[in-house]
């Protein structure tokens, strides 16, 4: 059965982006079939995985609403390797059509249940916000994997976050709960980020990944290429440390 995860944080430019394509890759290259849902209308994970979104006659928007299945919708990343439902603006759409539709919340995990046994992860770019497709994700998914910067506001936004889990569990999904935090374009030079990755550390415990990844230029060069960072320049040491965590999830799913 598939592990579905959500890589969230309502706060844009926070990383999720960078984080699932990166995962997806890695995860791909250690031998996991895996499956990349881009959620977000804006279509980064779709661009940043080699395929144009303005090219695309499916999306996940007309999965979403009813009008495709998941063989019409899926393609493969050329450079990644790993399995793509792409997004592009249609998808800003869904939004408002879904409030009329039945089980509006569920599209998603509904659509998926049929090809649970196609992959061993599955991961979903949400957007930055807590909106209708947000939703969606959460109720499909087993976990949450949220990427933080080290700074000063970030557990101050971290609370929303955690708040929006914990009713999506008691109300829509029981299966859902916070796989950890991860933490992104950390610089060690920096005082302050080592501070609040240390109070991360004893709040959170072993809630926070053991790998953190730093501030690399070359995994911001990645997509312009349309390849994940680690595909990209794989001796750079923000692949390095994506490598590292997708041994770490394969780890700890494992031990679930
Ligand atoms: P989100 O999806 O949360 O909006 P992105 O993954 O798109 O965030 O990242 C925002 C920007 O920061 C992008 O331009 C991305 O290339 C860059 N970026 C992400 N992670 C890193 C990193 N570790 N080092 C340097 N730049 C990064
Ligand atoms: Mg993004």
């Amino acid at each position: 059965m598939a592990k579905i995860f959500c890589v969230a944080n309502q706060k844009g430019g926070v990383g999720k982006t960078t984080t699932c394509v990166n995962l997806a890759a890695a995860l791909h290259q250690a031998g996991q079939r895996t499956l990349l849902i881009d959620l977000d209308p804006q279509g980064n994970a779709t661009m940043g995985s080699g395929i144009d979104k303005r090219g695309l006659e499916r999306s996940v928007y007309h999965l979403l609403v009813g009008l495709a299945g998941l063989d019409e919708v899926r393609v493969v990343s050329e450079t990644g390797g790993y399995d793509v439902l792409p997004a592009n603006r249609d998808l800003a759409g869904a939004e408002v059509e879904l409030v009329d539709l039945e089980r509006r919340e569920n599209r998603l995990r509904d659509a998926f249940k049929s090809f649970d046994q196609d992959y061993d992860f599955v991961l979903i770019d949400c957007p930055p916000s807590l909106s209708m497709l947000t939703l969606n994700g959460l109720c499909a998914a087993h976990g949450v994997i949220i990427p933080m910067q080290c700074e000063y506001y970030a557990l101050e936004g971290l609370s929303d976050l955690v708040n929006t889990i914990k009713k999506v569990h008691a109300n829509l999904n029981r299966e859902l709960k916070i796989i950890g935090l991860l933490r992104v374009m950390f610089d060690p030079r920096m005082t302050l980020q080592q501070q609040v990755s240390a109070q991360l550390e004893a709040h959170f415990g072993d809630k926070v990944f053991r790998a953190i990844v730093p501030r690399n230029v070359r995994l911001a060069e990645a997509p312009s290429h349309g390849m994940p960072g680690i595909v990209f320049d794989r001796g750079a040491k923000g692949a390095q440390a994506y490598m590292a965590f997708a041994t770490e999830m394969i780890e700890r799913m494992k031990a679930l």
